[in-house]
Formats: C-alpha cells, sequence, structure tokens
C-alpha cells in the first residue's frame, strides 16, 4: 500500500534543472563572482576561452559567442549573404527560429520533408527538390529556385532532439549545387556523425544555450562555429555591429554578445556535458528495453538510433498511438511531457503566405501528430523512468 502511494504520488518532470544545479553549485556561483568582481561584463576572458573550448570540443579552429541560437542562426545566414530576394532550403518540422531568422532576413523558406523514419531533412527530398524545382546558372554559379526565381543561398539542416541528419548525402547535394551549408546544431552539442562533430560539418554549424538544452546558461546564449577563417572574421563582425575597431564599422551588423556572466557558467558546465549526454543516452536505452518489457512496442515506437551517429538526447521522442489521451494521463500520474512540436512551420499562421498545404509536407504532419518527448534528464532516476514506463503501460492496458 504505501509503495503504491510513493508510486502514484511521484514527480517526474520533463527536466529537472534543480537536480543539476544542486551538483555544481558552488562552482557556478564562484565563477559569477569572479566575473561581478572582475566588473568586465562584455566580451572579456570568458567569452574568449570559452569559445576556445567549445572550439576545442567540436575540432574546429574557430568559435564565435552570440546572444543565443536563433542569433546564431540570423548571423550566419546572413554572413553567407542571405538577403532579399532569396531562398533558403530547410525543413519544417523544427523549432520555429530556424525559418524565421530566414524571414527576418528578407528571404523565403523552402521546405523539404523529414525522413520516413527520423526526424532530420531527407537527403532524397532535397535532391528531388533541385532537380525538379531548380536550375543552375552556369554563368553565376547560382541554384535557381524556377518557381520564384529566387537563388538558393543555403540549405539548413537541423539535428533534432540531438541526432544528426544524413550529412554525407546532404553536404554532397549541396556541393553539387554550390549551396553552403549551415547546420542547426542547437540542440546537438556533442552529437557525431561518422566520427565528425555536429556543428563541424557543413561552413557554419549553430549552438544555443538556451537553459534547457544539453549545455544550458542562465539565460540566452548561443555560438558559431567554423572553420573558415574569412566566415569567422565575417560572423565575428556582425555580432559586433560590424565594427573591425570600435567606431569604424566596415559592414552594418547586431548587437549579439555572448555576455561574461554566460560564458563564465557555461565554461563550469562544459566539462560535465559528454557525462551528462552519456547519462541520456542510457536512460534512452534503459526505456527501450522497458517499452520491450512492458509490452509497449506495438503502440510505442522509440527513436531509431542510427549506428553511424551518436545521438546526444537533447529530447527522448516516441511516436505513439492516442497521443494527446496519453500525454493527458501522464500528467494525471504526475509525468511531464511535450510535444516537439505541434505544428509543423509550414502550417503555421505567420507563414500561410508561403503557400503551403499540410499534405504538401506529409511526413513532418504526420510527425506533428504522433510525437510526444518523454522525461530523458541525466539525473531521472530508474524509479522515476520506472513509473513513467509502469504509467505508459497502464494507460494502453485501459484502452483495450
Ligand atoms: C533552441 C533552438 C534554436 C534557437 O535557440 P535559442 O537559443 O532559443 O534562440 C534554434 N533551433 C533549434 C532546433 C533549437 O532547438
Amino acid at each position: 500500500m504505501i509503495r503504491w502511494l510513493e508510486v502514484r504520488l511521484m514527480n517526474v518532470p520533463l527536466l529537472d534543472l534543480q537536480a543539476q544545479y544542486s551538483t555544481i553549485k558552488d562552482k557556478v556561483r564562484a565563477a559569477v563572482d569572479h566575473v561581478l568582481e572582475s566588473q568586465r561584463f562584455i566580451l572579456g576572458a570568458q567569452v574568449s576561452a570559452l569559445e576556445e573550448e567549445i572550439g576545442k570540443f567540436c575540432g574546429v579552429p574557430f568559435a564565435v559567442g552570440v546572444a543565443s541560437g536563433t542569433d546564431a542562426l540570423l548571423i550566419s545566414l546572413k554572413a553567407l549573404g542571405v538577403g532579399p530576394g532569396d531562398a533558403v532550403v530547410t525543413v519544417p518540422f523544427t523549432f520555429f527560429s530556424t525559418a524565421g531568422t530566414i524571414v527576418n532576413l528578407g528571404a523565403r523558406p523552402v521546405f523539404v520533408d523529414i525522413e520516413e523514419t527520423g526526424f532530420e531533412m531527407d537527403p532524397e527530398r532535397l535532391s528531388a527538390f533541385f532537380s525538379r524545382e531548380c536550375t543552375f546558372n552556369l554563368t553565376t554559379r547560382k541554384t535557381v529556385h524556377k518557381a520564384s526565381g529566387t537563388v538558393i543561398k543555403a540549405i539548413v539542416p537541423v539535428h533534432l532532439y540531438g541526432q544528426c541528419a544524413d550529412m554525407d548525402e546532404i553536404l554532397a547535394i549541396a556541393q553539387r549545387h554550390n549551396v553552403p551549408v549551415v547546420e542547426d546544431a542547437c540542440q546537438a552539442i556533442g552529437a557525431a556523425y561518422k566520427g565528425r562533430n555536429a556543428g563541424a560539418m557543413g561552413d557554419l554549424g549553430c549552438f544555443s544555450f538556451f537553459p534547457s538544452k544539453n549545455l544550458g546558461g542562465a539565460g540566452d546564449g548561443g555560438m558559431i562555429i567554423t572553420s573558415n577563417p574569412k566566415l569567422a572574421e565575417h560572423v565575428r563582425l556582425l555580432r559586433a555591429h560590424g565594427a573591425h575597431q570600435r567606431y569604424f564599422h566596415s559592414i552594418v551588423g547586431f548587437n549579439s554578445r555572448l555576455d561574461e556572466l554566460q560564458a563564465a557558467i557555461l565554461r563550469v558546465k562544459l566539462p560535465y556535458l559528454q557525462e551528462w549526454s552519456n547519462a541520456r543516452h542510457e536512460n534512452a536505452v534503459r526505456y527501450g528495453m522497458d517499452f520491450q518489457a512492458a509490452g509497449l512496442l506495438s503502440q510505442v515506437k522509440p527513436p531509431e538510433v542510427l549506428p553511424d551517429r551518436s545521438h546526444i538526447f537533447h529530447q527522448y521522442v516516441i511516436r505513439c498511438e492516442m497521443r494527446d489521451d496519453l500525454q493527458a494521463f501522464l500528467k494525471a500520474q504526475g509525468i511531464g511531457s511535450e510535444i516537439y512540436y505541434p505544428v509543423p512551420l509550414h502550417e503555421q499562421e505567420c507563414f500561410r503566405s508561403l503557400g503551403y498545404a499540410a499534405t504538401d509536407l506529409p511526413r513532418s504532419h504526420a510527425a506533428s501528430k504522433e510525437t510526444l518527448a518523454l522525461p530523458v534528464y541525466p539525473e531521472l532516476s530508474d524509479a522515476q523512468r520506472g513509473h513513467v514506463v509502469a504509467s505508459m503501460a497502464a494507460f494502453y492496458r485501459g484502452q483495450r
């Protein structure tokens, strides 16, 4: 009876940042104090050191701290010359800013669908888009979208939930059509594809340090990585008003810097990142075994982990039957879950003028109806995971 009560009352949030903070509290406070004592808040030693550390972590020579993951995308696209009259190819099954940044630069997002079973850009759809809907201008050496007459300025694959898109295929297509690639690696810092690091494969890679990401700050933050010295210099200029020297502006840039305070906190956390991501991975593996043991595999499809990729499980996302009812049931059992994302971008009200029907990108549409993110954070206990699985089993038993 007591055991039953304990299980019934167990709380399993989707993410428990308090649990993480309690393990590093002293170090975080000391780091914050250090910055406060220095009274240096903008582009000082902490940001430079973090840039160097992230560059090393990802195996690239250049890393540039910016104000958010959204700004990392915005500035990367701007550095590639994306502007009015251009088009950028991406996926609709992603966080808003993947496409929002394209529109904010005056360009047009063009959506290609995700893979049949995975959640990332389908290289076959990308290839079909280029061969059916674009022409290559031999004089300008640019790829032009026939219907709109716009130049395709970039491809933005998204490493959704912490697993890399099929980058070899995507990069080969991009090269064939002479289009640069910006990786939206905002959910994938530390993930890998055939031994290469997320963010380090395309021309530019973007990270977010939003508090709920695997490496999260105490507010907004982001970073751009690249191996191209010219692009590194360009994004460095763009993040601080385009000034190569204070008050001497060579281009028109933004005010988008990573704060010293954020950098100091992120430097405390970075050494733990691998360990935290491993713990997430371990939880994901156990969920898979638990679902099988509980006989849930006909209603619940665990995320596919491809052998050539190392998944950091920013989110553990299942496809499941009766998703909305399951979510409500879990909530009543004290279990947090989330739908990432309930409305794919091609169906958003603000993008109605792009002219997409829901059925134009059927896999993204289906994913928005079937997916549910379950708690997978590193500190999740066996008992908590057990409560999630037992509750799911109870839900589906009740449906028979
Ligand atoms: C979080 C996220 C972003 C934006 O990052 P912010 O730091 O919140 O601006 C962009 N793309 C994806 C896929 C994300 O998950």
